[in-house]
């Protein structure tokens, strides 16, 4: 990876951080205790929870990434950074760019999550 690549992964980083704690904001507002039955209506309300859970699985998956985000520009700068921590090979750019918070290359991740 030369300096130029590390650059443009540091700014998909900060962009991709920004947005995902955006989304976060929104998520958290949207997973707010629901108001009781009788100031909403039972249907609605259980719609209302409905959607919450899965608000709630997302803002869970979103706090994930947010944590893995932090520390991959944490490293950006670390000559290790853009190689596989399992293997030690050298991740493709191209999957760094689309996932700049990824420290394993496919093949280990795909073994990582069997
Ligand atoms: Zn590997």
């Amino acid at each position: 990876m030369n300096s130029d690549e590390r650059e443009q992964l540091k700014q998909k980083l900060q962009a991709d951080l920004l947005e995902i704690r955006s989304s976060i904001d929104t998520l958290e507002e949207a997973t707010k205790p629901i108001a009781p039955d009788d100031a909403i209506g039972r249907l609605t309300r259980m719609d209302a929870i409905n959607t919450k859970s899965i608000n709630e699985e997302h803002l869970r998956n979103a706090k994930v990434k947010r944590g893995q985000l932090e520390r991959a520009i944490k490293q950006v700068d670390d000559p290790d950074f853009g190689f596989c921590l399992e293997c030690e090979e050298s991740i493709p750019f191209k999957r760094l760019q689309l996932m700049p918070e990824s420290r394993l290359c496919v093949k280990c991740k795909a073994q990582a999550s069997r």
